[in-house]
């Protein structure tokens, strides 16, 4: 099986590898590609810049450099138009057609996904782990579902994973002890010049410091003179 990170690692950080790797671990995947998003729809209008893809892009293949069991996948990045998860993971299926496919996602953006395109669909595209993240909320599946998806799903008594009754994909709740880190809390830091080493992979560090994509812009200074 096969775990699909997608992100907007704007910029990856420590949390999304710790992350990564409690996974890999807890469902034996064979590996995890990290799918960064060229043009996250359900981003747009937040706050702060998002450095362009192809950064982002670089900054995720420092970061996992040498790392067996990772590795990332630029298919949202070389496609034009919005990044449409349901459109990227029926790619990724054909791609992948002998292996089994696990969407990861934090519980943040999986509440969020009855808003993405075709919600339904992607939720019978394949399995899906959603793992928890700081600050930790309870409750269960069952409570955090989104409402389109409901009824599709038969929910596990135990209430910590559910079977879609015709897909037979599953979602399943995974527990890991994720680090309190945002790219949101980095992106603040490096406007104010602060450091930020605790936080990214020490390979990406230098390159994301260097790239001045989240700088305070001077007044009157374009993005691009800086
Ligand atoms: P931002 O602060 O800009 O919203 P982010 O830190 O949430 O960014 P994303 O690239 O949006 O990072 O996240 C990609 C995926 O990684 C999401 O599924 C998110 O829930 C998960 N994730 C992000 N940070 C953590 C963390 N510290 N621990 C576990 N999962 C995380």
């Amino acid at each position: 099986m096969i775990g699909i990170y997608g992100g907007t690692f704007n910029p990856i950080h420590s949390g999304h590898l710790r992350a990564a790797e409690e996974v890999v671990d807890a469902l034996e995947l064979a590996r995890m590609v990290f799918v960064p998003s060229a043009r996250p729809p359900h981003k747009e209008g937040d706050e702060g810049i998002i450095a362009p893809a192809r950064q982002r892009l670089a900054w995720v293949e420092l970061a996992i450099q040498g790392n067996a069991r990772f590795c990332v996948d630029a298919i949202e990045v070389d496609r034009p138009g919005p990044s449409y998860l349901v459109d990227t993971l029926e790619a990724l299926s054909q791609r992948f057609a002998d292996e089994e496919l696990v969407f990861v996602v934090g519980r943040d953006a999986f509440c969020e996904m009855g808003s993405w395109r075709s919600p339904r669909a992607l939720f019978a595209a394949c399995h899906i782990a959603v793992t928890s993240r700081p600050p930790v909320v309870g409750g269960q599946l069952a409570e955090w579902l989104p409402e389109c998806a409901r009824a599709d799903f038969e929910l596990a008594p135990d209430g910590l994973s559910g079977r879609h009754l015709s897909a037979g994909t599953w979602i399943r709740q995974l527990e890991i002890t994720a680090l309190d880190v945002s790219a949101t809390a980095i992106r603040e830091r490096l406007a104010q010049g602060a450091p930020v080493d605790h936080m990214v992979p020490p390979a990406a560090h230098a390159a994301i410091v260097a790239s001045q994509c989240y700088n305070d812009p001077s007044p009157g200074v374009a993005p691009g003179d800086r």
